[in-house]
């Protein structure tokens, strides 16, 4: 199947969380516990910021504009901080 061209990409996120790498996009939550529940235990990790440009690599199979995208969990971006 091709890929359509959307123009509404999948807005990149601004924070991973240090311990679970799960993303954000609010920004408000910077530095702020993580606390996602896995498991039934809750994170210990933090959201630190990731904000700029090179942080991130557009998914390669859906072009950050699949929500149902499997390789990307449906965030669209690839958190590639070395
Ligand atoms: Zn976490
Ligand atoms: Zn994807």
């Amino acid at each position: 199947m091709e890929q359509t061209i959307l123009s509404a990409k999948l807005i990149v996120p601004s924070a991973v969380c240090t311990v679970c790498g799960t993303y954000t996009r609010n920004k408000s939550m910077v530095n702020y516990a993580c606390g996602i529940m896995i498991d039934g235990k809750r994170c210990k990790g933090a959201w630190q910021s990731a904000l700029r440009v090179d942080d991130w690599e557009e998914c390669k199979f859906c072009h950050a504009s699949d929500a149902n995208c499997d390789s990307c969990n449906g965030e669209g971006w690839l958190f590639i901080r070395k």
